[in-house]
């Protein structure tokens, strides 16, 4: 079951001026690519690859360390739908990876979660 949105004080990021939050307000112009009530995806502005396109929760949560034991479900739909995107992209068949960095060490530079789904090129492992 996804969970509905509910108001969120998770972490010490603010919400108020999280870019992210403005691009799904639409203060901040944006190549949308998926959007229903739970979810947004759009193409990320600096791309690493061919494909690079994020998908969010609308509801703000800083990182998945922020994200209620409860409130986990719409994790299975965002990867659903990255699947869906990779598809539509047409990388579902060459591959491609999902990243979710997650604080400091992980090089997380918007504190609004979002899944990178990239493809398009061969990349190297282990990452940078
Ligand atoms: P992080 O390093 O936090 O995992 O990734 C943040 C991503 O957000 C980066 O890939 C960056 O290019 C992207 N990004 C930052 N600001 C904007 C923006 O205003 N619009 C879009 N489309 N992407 C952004
Ligand atoms: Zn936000």
């Amino acid at each position: 079951m996804l969970s509905e949105p509910t108001s969120n004080d998770s972490g010490s990021k603010s919400m108020s001026d999280c870019i992210f939050c403005k691009i799904i307000k639409g203060e901040i112009p944006c190549q949308a690519v998926y959007e229903d009530d739970l979810i947004f995806a759009f193409d990320d502005i600096n791309p690493q690859a061919p494909v690079h396109t994020l998908i969010i929760p609308k509801q703000h949560y800083v990182s998945l360390k922020d994200i209620p034991e409860e409130k986990m479900g719409f994790i299975s739909h965002l990867m659903s739908t990255a699947r869906d995107i990779a598809e539509k992209k047409g990388i579902s068949e060459s591959g491609f990876r999902i990243v979710l960095n997650t604080g400091r060490d992980s090089g997380q530079d918007v504190f609004h979660i979002h899944f990178h789904l990239l493809g398009g090129r061969r990349m190297s492992w282990p990452p940078g």
